[in-house]
């Protein structure tokens, strides 16, 4: 029988039961669903996010709105052997998973914010629709999971393992992936925004669109999201960058001969005067603000573009 979110819940916070107590003046409990308290002292007791609510002469702090309110918020699961568990829709938020063993285990939807699963053991885990906005999944491994629809904005995804992971349309706006294994991954119609993908391994990752190609870690074509991406040196010579979203990028010295930006934002992109610009360059940036790098002391300055001026800041002109 595989491990269900109600038997960790029960066996890590059993009810408080009361019908054999009669004073529990002045304690302390901590997300409890409290029974046959009428004959209980309460009094000078702090109850934290506990249900039900009301219990008299009692302190209630964030009381808990329902039986299934009371939680595994934060609760310490740390190296805890988990494989194959049924923990579909657990509320788990804040909670200590590090070095879990979670493998096979049935995560659809879960709420996981912040939760610590640092090194934990996620092969083949299901974590389709699962929110892990702001984990910690350091050196996790996740190898073959599902994490379709997942949400893991501004997740630390730092050197973990998702060979062969479905991350398709997951959103993982601002994630840490350095050093990540992407290989075979598919991250078709997921959100890359600001991610940071440097030195990570996308060898036979799945895109969205077949004009996509891979430079470096960015994923380049129509529509891509490259809003602040590290793409300075870039040879992107006739790319297809038509409606990307290049805002803030770094394209100090990259080679753009030839690449369609119709329709591209490059508000306060980074140009240094070794980029090369495609013919088009100036209507775009019409509209925009770009930031240039003085190449003398290196500081970099909002501008307009105009081509063929130097890159001077006001310091050094
Ligand atoms: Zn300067």
């Amino acid at each position: 029988m595989a491990i269900t979110y109600h038997d960790i819940k029960y066996k890590l916070q059993p009810p408080l039961d009361c019908s054999e107590i009669k004073d529990l003046r002045g304690q302390h409990f901590h997300n409890r669903l409290i029974t046959n308290y009428e004959n209980t002292d309460f009094a000078g007791c702090v109850l934290l996010h506990c249900y039900p609510n009301g219990i008299p002469n009692s302190i209630e702090v964030n009381p808990a709105q329902s039986e299934k309110d009371v939680t595994l918020k934060g609760a310490d699961l740390r190296e805890a052997n988990l494989s194959g568990a049924i923990l579909e829709g657990a509320i788990l938020e804040g909670a200590i998973l590090e070095g879990a063993k979670l493998y096979g285990a049935d995560l659809k939807g879960a709420k996981l914010e912040g939760a610590n699963l640092s090194g934990a053991d996620l092969e083949g885990a299901d974590l389709s629709g699962a929110t892990l906005q702001g984990a910690d999944l350091i050196g996790a491994i996740l190898e073959r999971a599902d994490l379709k629809g997942a949400d893991l904005t501004e997740a630390d995804l730092e050197g973990a393992d998702l060979e062969g992971a479905n991350l398709s349309i997951a959103d993982l706006i601002g994630a840490d992936l350095t050093g990540a294994n992407l290989q075979k991954a598919n991250l078709q119609n997921a959100n890359l925004g600001g991610a940071n993908l440097q030195k990570a391994n996308l060898q036979g990752a799945l895109v969205s669109d077949q004009s996509l190609t891979i430079y470096g870690a960015y994923y380049i074509g129509p529509n891509s999201n490259l809003q602040r991406a590290i793409l300075s040196g870039a040879d992107l010579q006739g790319a297809d960058l038509r409606e990307a979203d290049l805002q803030g990028a770094d394209l100090r010295e990259a080679d753009l001969e030839g690449a369609d930006l119709k329709g591209a934002n490059i508000s306060f992109a980074v140009l240094s005067r070794e980029t090369k610009y495609p013919k088009n360059f100036e209507e775009l940036t019409g509209f925009n603000k770009i930031r240039k790098m003085c190449h003398l002391c290196m500081d970099v300055y909002d501008a307009e573009f105009v081509r063929g001026i130097e890159f001077y800041c006001e310091d050094c002109d």
